[in-house]
């Protein structure tokens, strides 16, 4: 856990005595943390320096979290840069819009700052490069485990961290079906709450970044099986 050490976290929360007990839980576990009272201020703090991942309130005076979510991964900048959302809701519906904005973890407060802790490092985990062969190469795709990019031809292929893991693990899995309870246990890890409904997301958003490069046809749905990452057709 050492290489998590330093690594720079933007909190984004309005209130101020959540915002410093989180604040102080980070520091604590060696982060090197920022703070933002709002979205204007945590956009200005991005485009200053990038942090290495975002907690990112939902409830915020100037707009909510959500949409700063979705604004973050529209832009190219901003894409691959880690969210985890915050939020005081805990209906489930409200979970699949935070991940359908883009975030890759969502806690319901209240929560502690070791499982905060802990979800940082799961988080920061996923967008690390795993042990092995450092380039993949499956119809046409690339995954560079060194540089932590996927190629298409010439093109990169832009994905979040959770993604980028989803290809990584089909990519050198290819050709077999994967239960969605298979997926969270070999690409989360057996520690981290996610339910089913979660890799759904991910696909989807992994779907949609391989279509512009015409390779979405390789994640393919066996129905009532899971899923399967094929060069040959359903
Ligand atoms: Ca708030």
């Amino acid at each position: 856990m050492q290489r998590m050490a330093g690594r720079q976290i933007l909190i984004v929360e309005d209130e101020r005595p959540i915002r410093e007990m989180i604040a102080y839980g980070l520091r604590r576990a060696g982060f090197d943390v920022r703070e933002a009272e709002d979205c204007r201020t945590a956009r200005t703090e991005i485009a200053n320096r990038a942090p290495d991942l975002l907690v990112l309130d939902w409830m915020l005076p100037d707009m909510s979290g959500l949409e700063l979510a979705r604004q973050l991964k529209r832009d190219k900048d901003t894409r691959e840069l880690p969210i985890i959302l915050l939020t005081a809701r805990a209906e489930e519906s409200d979970k699949v819009a935070g991940l359908d904005a883009g975030a890759d973890d969502y806690l319901t407060k209240p929560f502690s700052p070791r499982e905060l802790v802990a979800r940082i490092h799961a988080v920061l985990r996923r967008s690390e490069p795993a042990g092995g062969e450092e380039r993949i190469e499956f119809e046409g795709l690339v995954l560079d485990r060194g540089s932590h990019r996927v190629t298409a031809g010439d093109r990169t292929v832009s994905l979040g961290p959770t993604e980028f893991r989803m290809l990584e693990f089909f990519m050198t899995h290819p050709e077999r079906v994967y239960s969605r309870d298979q997926l969270l246990d070999r690409i989360w890890g057996g520690n981290v709450y996610v339910d089913e409904r979660t890799i759904d997301v991910h696909i989807r958003r992994l779907r949609k970044a391989l279509e512009e490069h015409g390779c979405d046809r390789l994640v393919q749905t066996v129905r009532g099986a899971g899923y399967r990452f094929s060069a040959l057709a359903h």
